[in-house]
């Protein structure tokens, strides 16, 4: 099937109004996922930056990222490794801790998910705070491996975790941005 040149993903993200709690504009990618021109022209577009980066491994994070980084390893000849919430790997593991608005969070990846210099590219519907992306990083980091970009079809600007990738050093993408939280 060919891409829709016009295509505007924008318009095939639902927004949700209070969701998950009052003040919130969720962000529900399933109706982008569902439209098939949409979900294919997304992988295209998330993997394009990374086609000549030498990318070893795309990590996706639990669970949209799942769905979206699969797709990308796909498309870019690579393995794909998952960073789950605590508790959901079957083996060893290693975790990082990152802040929520209350309390703490933890991602984790089996301990020989990453090996040593392995050059990866972090994937996720959506950066916000960019406190995910963020504890992902340190991750790679922590098993010695490189973090070569992070890539999100989704961007809210106004909380700022795209620059805070970028300040870290590392190459932070995205396809679409909505205002506010
Ligand atoms: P953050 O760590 O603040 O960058 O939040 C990113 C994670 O939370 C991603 O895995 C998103 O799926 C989810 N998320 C945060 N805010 C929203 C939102 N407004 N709509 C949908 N998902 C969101």
């Amino acid at each position: 099937m060919g891409l829709r040149v016009d295509l505007d993903l924008k318009s095939l993200v639902r927004t949700v109004p209070d969701y998950p709690k009052p003040g919130i504009m969720f962000r529900d990618v399933t109706t982008l996922l569902k439209d098939a021109s949409g979900f294919k022209s997304c992988v295209e577009r998330l993997a394009e930056p990374f086609r000549t980066a030498g990318v070893d491994a795309v990590i996706g994070i639990e669970a949209r990222g799942f769905i979206l980084g699969g797709a990308v390893a796909d498309r870019l000849g690579t393995g794909f490794v998952p960073f789950r919430k605590k508790g959901k790997l079957p083996w060893s593991t290693v975790g990082q801790d990152y802040e929520l608005e209350y309390g703490t969070d933890t991602i984790e990846v089996h301990e020989d998910g990453i090996g040593a210099g392995e050059r990866i590219l972090i994937v996720d519907d959506l950066i916000a705070t960019g406190g995910t992306a963020e504890a992902a990083i340190k991750l790679v980091e922590r098993m010695n491996g490189v973090t070569v970009g992070a890539a999100f079809v989704i961007d809210l600007p106004d909380l700022g975790g795209a620059k805070k990738i970028q300040q870290m050093g590392v190459p932070c993408y995205s396809l679409i941005a909505f205002e506010g939280h």
